[in-house]
């Protein structure tokens, strides 16, 4: 490996594909962007991510040959070590999948496999807000809650290669009932879905709020936006909204530093846009229930990838499993 080597990286989410060929500065030297065709199934998925691909090498003017790696981030449960995808949520009809080797097979590139939002937490600690860290957890709150878990500078998957998914730890075990089969999971009460379904029923049962003048009058429409833009003009409930969101958020990170004793936590996805109304309440909820010491040596960082962590990220992890193997 050399300054100029390429990989191509691909972040499948379950409503867009973004594919980008990365240098080993993190810079992006082509960026492809469309549509998951999701409800068409896993052929139709491969078939996009392939033409997708093709499209981000002919910006970036070079042929596949030219790539040292080919790294996808994919949401659900993966092995990074098979390459195959068992289940996600987000993509329907997925099981088992052996992901990784269809799309060598068919680049003719060597490729890999990694949970997207453990190549969120590699793009934050290689070109991002985790630059030197050793021991941190990157959270994305966004329609679900994601995490990245590294440990010691690696990301730590655990056994089978699945761990990491704590927006499915359980805060209320009456709470709402999750796709995972499973009931009140972080996810359910601290995502931006959870904010959105609590402003919809709040408005529902008749509470006063301006959030509708913000969602075109539609309950269908009321989004976490809608609700944030209330509340940044005084409205009362979409305030509260926001702060009960973030009191959930905080109960999820009192968890995670009890267990870890991470050094920094860093906070990205769309939800957390919303900013100080919602980690402020999240901060306060996490240190009155994690223990002083730890709560006091955690730092917390937005994350500053944005929606380019998934993609920077599964590039990252490429470099470095290249590095790793020529050594
Ligand atoms: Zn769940």
């Amino acid at each position: 490996m050399h300054d100029s080597s390429l990989v191509l990286g691909v972040d499948l989410g379950g409503s867009k594909i973004l594919t980008a060929v990365v240098n080993i500065e993190g810079e992006m030297l082509s960026r492809d962007h469309s549509i998951t065709p999701a409800a068409k199934g896993p052929e139709a998925v491969i078939q996009a991510m392939l033409e997708s691909a093709e499209r981000a090498l002919s910006q970036a003017g070079i042929a596949a040959a030219e790539l040292e790696a080919i790294c996808i981030g994919a949401p659900g449960l993966s092995s990074p070590e098979t390459g195959v995808l068992f289940t996600s949520p987000n993509l329907p009809g997925w099981k088992d999948v052996p992901l990784r080797d269809i799309i060598e097979d068919k680049m003719g590139v060597k490729t890999l496999l990694i949970n997207d939002a453990n190549a969120a937490a590699l793009g934050e600690l290689y070109f991002g807000a985790a630059k030197g860290a050793r021991n941190f957890i990157c959270i994305t709150l966004g329609t679900g809650i994601g995490g990245g878990i590294v440990i010691d500078g690696e990301i730590y998957a655990g056994s089978l290669g699945t761990a990491g998914e704590i927006g499915h730890m359980t805060i209320d075990a009456n709470g709402p009932k999750c796709n995972c089969g499973n009931t009140g999971c972080w996810e359910m009460l601290a995502s931006g879905t959870a904010l959105e379904r609590e402003a919809r029923r709040r408005i529902t049962d008749g509470a006063e709020t301006t959030i509708l003048n913000y969602a075109e009058g539609d309950i269908n429409k009321v989004n976490a936006e809608a609700v944030h833009k209330a509340a940044q003009n005084g409205d009362t409930l979409a305030k509260e909204i926001i702060a009960q969101t973030g009191y959930y958020v905080g109960v999820g990170l009192a968890n995670l530093i009890n267990i870890f004793n991470p050094e920094l936590i860093v906070i990205g996805g769309g939800l957390s846009n919303i900013g100080d109304m919602l980690l402020e309440p999240a901060y306060k909820a996490a240190g009155e229930r994690a223990y002083r010491a730890a709560f006091d040596s955690v730092r917390f960082a937005r994350a500053e990838l944005g929606r380019n962590s998934g993609v920077i990220g599964a590039a990252a992890y490429a470099f470095r499993e290249i590095e790793k193997s020529s050594k």
